[in-house]
């Protein structure tokens, strides 16, 4: 400690790093949204110094009921039965499932309502999840996109509910549209979502224009800066500090979470943005400041789409580094 203390010149925060081999169960075939992601992380992370400062989160504990708050009762049932029944994919080809799969991605919102839990309770400063299935494009209603059960979306009802929270940031970077997360709190003033992503002229899911700032109460609760392909870490940073850092600063957050994908990477076979690491550090440790200005530091992330797999344990590493340091 010691030593690493002096290494990176300050003192280090309580930051745990959220991994379960569990969730390579969940099958998906020849997929980009493949089991390897989860070891491929793992074994970049067992090699830095800073491995061993990292706190665990507790295992397969019980998600209870709070998944019900995202998602319709027929939903869960639906998902419950294809997997039992051993179907190949739920709602769209690209949703592939297999019988695991139902309660892989339950134990991925387990793992997350437990790490909101660490950082209520004081055990940890903030963290990262390496979990899968991936959670933005889930509807209320439906899978979309490789994405089974809202994991971030299902935080920020946890937060509001069990903890009270007024105020809650979602910033996702992940290069498509989180359809799942604007939706399900686009009416609302309480949530404040933030997207960055490819045009939905040029990628999927298509959503996530710059007009769409919210409904009703959740009038500019809502922001969506697009990139066009070719986009560079300069470009992405720019817009990234221009736009999203006043607006997370004047919302003023009790509680950060973040949608990490890392599919903006160049080296991405999804999308077609050119960002590398240095844009992903640069905005780990923007939001880092606005949840230490804002939040006492709280802050979450999750992992959802990356799906070059040596950009993807780069990209984690550096991203859970900052978190850290
Ligand atoms: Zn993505």
């Amino acid at each position: 400690m010691v030593y690493l203390n002096e290494y990176f010149g300050e003192a280090l925060l309580k930051t745990f790093f959220g991994y379960d081999s569990y969730f390579t169960l969940h099958e998906t075939g020849a997929h980009p949204e493949q089991p390897a992601r989860l070891p491929t992380i793992l074994t970049e992370m067992e090699k830095q110094a800073f491995y061993e400062e990292l706190i665990p989160v507790k295992k397969r504990v019980e998600p209870g009921h709070w998944i019900q708050l995202c998602h319709d009762d027929a939903y869960i049932q639906r998902l419950k039965n294809a997997c039992e029944m051993g179907r190949p994919a739920i709602d769209c080809p690209d949703s592939v499932i297999c019988p695991e799969s139902y309660d892989v991605a339950r134990q991925a919102v387990a793992m997350t309502l437990a790490g909101c839990d660490m950082i209520m309770n004081q055990q940890a400063d903030n963290g990262f999840c390496a979990l899968r299935p991936p959670g933005h494009h889930a509807e209320a209603d439906r899978s979309m996109g490789f994405c089974l059960f809202n994991n971030i979306a299902i935080a920020a009802r946890y937060l509001q509910q069990n903890y009270k929270l007024q105020r809650i940031l979602v910033l996702d970077w992940d290069v498509h549209h989180g359809n799942g997360t604007q939706h399900i709190f686009e009416k609302e003033a309480e949530v404040f979502y933030c997207s960055l992503h490819q045009h939905p002229a040029t990628l999927y899911p298509g959503t996530g224009w710059p007009e769409e700032k919210g409904t009703g109460k959740g009038i500019g609760a809502t922001m969506n800066l697009v990139f066009e392909p070719g986009c560079t870490d300069g470009q992405w940073i720019d817009q990234f500090k221009k736009h999203f850092i006043p607006a997370a600063m004047e919302f003023s957050p009790e509680f950060i979470l973040v949608s990490a994908g890392f599919d903006a990477h160049k080296s991405d076979p999804l999308a077609q943005l050119n960002l590398t690491e240095e844009a992903f550090i640069r905005a780990s440790s923007e939001i880092k400041s606005v949840a230490k200005e804002c939040a006492q530091g709280k802050m979450i992330s999750l992992l959802e789409g990356g799906y070059d797999l040596e950009a993807l344990g780069s990209c984690v590493k550096e991203h859970v580094k900052t978190l850290l340091v």
